[in-house]
């Protein structure tokens, strides 16, 4: 008997699994241990497993999408593996405890081998773009030349905000998660005084940019945006995470013009069910829902009104509730009734109408119902996630390098590491900050030589 099957069972049960060339589905005993998922012919015959799942090869672990009831999904590098459970107190409670389980696995391995390396790694190109805590700049990887964005946190600014929680978990999320329309993480190193986060550099510019410049954009241009952000979404959301901070500057486009969505620092995790609910107060103040205006308990449909906000936002050039008094704001998110500009389809005022519904329990906050709505009924949803759909607008952008799509303020600037406002490190809890520094997993196979 391996040393492996005397680890203390953390949950077991029976599941139902789909497998086979037929993928017909077989219930199967269950058994999670330290590090590995087995499943066995039945809870008598456990001498031999009929597959195991080494859980750090595990990327994410959802609610599925597929019309089975009470299924979760497994994702490995290699393949997805569809597990039903009995019923969804069940089906939650293992994607609870598996994803508990990877993310320890996963820390602990980013603990043993942690990222050599260092910002000395890097030349500084340009500025690109600050934020509360720290800011962005362009660089190049000197071994390899390849372009990158770095986000610098500043840990003293993290700590007096009690902003410690939410930078990990934009880490954590930013490792976990990939797909088309969300910005990818390749490392994450700190130092005494500072974090850094290495991820894809997206030149195209801030959809804000683009907006505040173009007044505001056609309808078949909004409904390609909206698109793109709503598979980003619905992806987050049955990984458990909400964003809570979606506006047109934390959305990049990339220089063929799909949209990048950025800035992981307000993420909050465990969001299974639809009871999941936090109450922090948090976001921006043109884009919050009334719930939270009203410090309420909230969950995923403040993510569906603020993405309402921002249709709105980019139909119009305003978001929906604006006012330069951000107290006059609130009273108007929970209060003022909507007007739509004349030239507004009627498509687009009925889809904006229920997602900017005040009541979150009677919010279109289904992906399923969104993509079904009349408004996006020409977007051929399979494609566009393959990103098979022309974009609209390409940004005029020449190579990597090129910075033109990128507020001048920012790239005059001599790219420095200093962040304004800093003062010297004193009794910074490096503890807390332990287990941030991470290297993509192709990276510790294989280094590349060429850009990813
Ligand atoms: P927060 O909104 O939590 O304060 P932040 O604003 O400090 O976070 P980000 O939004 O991640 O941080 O980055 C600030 C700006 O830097 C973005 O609005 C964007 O313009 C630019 N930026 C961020 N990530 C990238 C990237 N991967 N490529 C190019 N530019 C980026
Ligand atoms: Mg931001």
């Amino acid at each position: 008997m391996s040393s492996q099957l005397l680890a203390p069972i953390k949950i077991e049960g029976y599941l139902t699994k789909q497998g086979g060339s037929f993928k017909s589905w077989s219930k199967r005993w269950f058994i999670l241990r330290k590090g590995e998922l087995s499943y066995y012919k039945s809870k008598s015959d456990t001498s031999e497993p009929k597959g195991t799942i080494p859980l750090k090869t595990v990327g994410f672990i959802r609610i599925s999408e597929k019309k089975k009831k009470h299924v979760f999904e497994i994702h490995t590098a290699g393949r997805t593996i569809l597990v039903m459970a009995d019923n969804d107190e069940s089906r939650n409670r293992w994607i609870e405890v598996l994803t508990r389980e990877r993310d320890l696995i996963i820390n602990a391995d980013t603990i043993k081998k942690p990222a050599k390396l260092t910002v000395d790694d890097f030349e500084l190109l340009k500025l690109v773009g600050k934020g509360s805590f720290g800011k962005v700049l362009q660089v190049r990887k000197k071994d390899t030349n390849d372009i990158y964005a770095m986000k610098v946190l500043s840990k003293n600014q993290i700590v007096e905000n009690d902003e410690v929680i939410h930078t990990i978990s934009e880490r954590v999320v930013l490792q976990k998660i990939s797909h088309p329309f969300l910005v990818n993480l390749h490392y994450s190193f700190q130092t005494e005084d500072k974090l850094y986060l290495i991820l894809d550099y997206i030149n195209g510019g801030e959809l804000f940019y683009h907006l505040r410049k173009e007044k505001r954009f056609g309808e078949e241009r909004v409904r390609f945006y909206c698109a793109e952000i709503l598979l980003a979404l619905e992806h987050l959301h049955l990984s458990g995470v909400i964003y809570r901070d979606l506006k047109p500057e934390n959305l990049l486009v990339t220089k063929d013009g799909h949209i990048c969505m950025t800035d992981f620092g307000l993420c909050k995790e465990g969001f299974i069910t639809s009871k999941d609910k936090t109450k922090t107060f948090c976001g921006t103040p043109e884009y919050l829902a009334p719930e939270v205006v009203l410090s309420k308990s909230y969950g995923k449909p403040v993510d569906w009104w603020a993405y309402g906000s921002l249709m709105f936002e980019m139909l119009t050039g305003m978001p929906p509730f604006f006012s330069e008094n951000t107290k006059e704001m609130y009273n108007k998110i929970l209060h003022e009734r909507l007007v739509f500009p004349s030239a507004m389809s009627s498509d687009a005022r009925s889809l904006i109408d229920e997602l900017l519904e005040r009541d979150p329990s009677k919010r279109l906050c289904n992906p399923t119902k969104i993509k079904r709505h009349p408004f996006f009924k020409s977007i051929d949803w399979e494609s566009l996630y393959h990103k098979k759909v022309a974009p609209p607008y390409i940004p005029r952008v020449k190579d990597k390098l090129d910075t033109t799509q990128i507020d001048p303020t920012f790239t005059e600037e001599v790219p420095t590491l200093t962040i304004s406002g800093e003062y010297e490190v004193q009794d910074i809890p490096q503890k807390d900050f332990e287990g941030f520094s991470f290297v993509a997993d192709s990276y510790l196979v294989s280094p590349p030589t060429t850009s990813p």
